[in-house]
């Protein structure tokens, strides 16, 4: 009898790690779930912490401490280490930094056995989950990076408030750079199966507002980070609602860092796109048919990613 259940290991229990760790259990995604950080202090703390509200959980995850031996097994990988953004820096600015960090916790992560899936959340996202793909040799459709998941969720809140529709009934997406580049794909947003680019001619809406929808969206990281320092809510649950697409083989479209392979025109880059996720990761890019003015800023957006990837990954 295989009594394999499925595991996923979380690198990182940092403000996003811990709050993606609390999420996992408090919708009941996986049976065990390991925490690895270099704060093994904090880590521990988190597993004891977590394993206390169990009694009060819907079903029952096992959760340790572990170390990169465990990934062995391990269905999904999800690495939220690494530096976070501080006021006033980019995303981009995190290069360096996180991809040397990356370098060494794959090596270890690979030289383990592993041959599940990773996902991918720390930043430049887009850069990193190259760097993943690169280091581990693992096939592309199985590093995954959270991409625009979030971006496009805030995009879906912020227009469900302003038609006053369920977000969930809005099907909208950002895409490119999960950063100051990305773009709204309005040619091809509506809620209810109605085209938002025609309901914007009822004269209770204007384009303007829109633009200003885009806009904070775009900048809500700054907006938070100057608030209270670090996002980690939002994009905790968005790695949930993956690793659910991925464990539960649910061929669910969410926007993800994918590698394009002649996709919207371009070659060897990952960058936020619509994509069909499942148990073997990604299982299709959903190529929408995008305006000339969206084809042009989504170029813009990859020539910005290579511009800062190129010299670090393909030096
Ligand atoms: P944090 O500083 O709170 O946590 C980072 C954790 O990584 C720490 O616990 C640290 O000990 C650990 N760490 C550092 N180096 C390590 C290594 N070599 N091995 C193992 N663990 C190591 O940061 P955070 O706020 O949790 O953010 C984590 C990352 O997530 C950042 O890069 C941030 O920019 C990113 N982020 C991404 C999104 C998104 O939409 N993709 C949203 C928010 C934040």
């Amino acid at each position: 009898m295989n009594n394999r259940v499925n595991r996923v290991v979380l690198v990182g229990t940092g403000l996003v790690g811990s709050s993606y760790a609390f999420a996992m259990v408090n919708q009941g995604v996986t049976a065990e779930l390991v925490l690895v950080d270099l704060n093994k202090e904090k880590s521990e703390g988190d597993a004891m912490d977590l394993n206390h509200g169990m009694a009060f959980a819907p079903s029952q995850t096992k959760i340790w401490f572990g170390s990169y031996a465990d990934c062995q097994d391990a269905d999904l990988v999800v690495l939220c280490a690494g530096a976070n953004q501080k006021p006033g820096e980019t995303r981009l600015d995190l290069v360096e930094k996180n991809t040397k960090i990356f370098k060494s916790i794959v090596e270890e992560i690979m030289s383990s056995g592993f041959d599940g899936i990773f996902l991918v959340a720390t930043n430049p996202v887009d850069i990193l989950s190259y760097a993943v793909w690169k280091f581990s040799g693992l096939p592309k459709e199985r590093v995954i990076g959270s991409g625009t998941i979030l971006d496009t969720a805030r995009f879906r809140f912020l227009l469900g408030d302003y038609f006053k529709v369920d977000s969930r009934n809005v099907h909208a997406y950002i895409i490119g750079e999960h950063g100051d580049t990305e773009l709204p794909v309005w040619s091809h947003a509506d809620i209810g199966g109605k085209s938002i680019a025609k309901m914007i001619n009822q004269k209770q809406y204007s384009h303007d507002d829109l633009e200003e929808i885009f806009t904070n969206v775009r900048d809500a990281a700054y907006h938070i980070i100057k608030r209270k320092g670090a996002t980690y809510y939002g994009i905790a649950m968005g790695l949930v609602r993956l690793t659910k697409a991925i464990l539960q083989d649910e061929n669910s479209i969410l926007t993800v860092s994918a590698h394009l392979n002649g996709e919207y025109g371009h070659d060897d880059i990952y960058i936020g796109v619509p994509a069909i996720v499942n148990r073997n990761g990604i299982r299709e890019i959903v190529e929408l048919s995008l305006e000339k003015e969206e084809q042009q800023k989504f170029d813009h957006s990859v020539e910005v990613l290579r511009k800062v990837m190129d010299p670090v990954l393909k030096a």
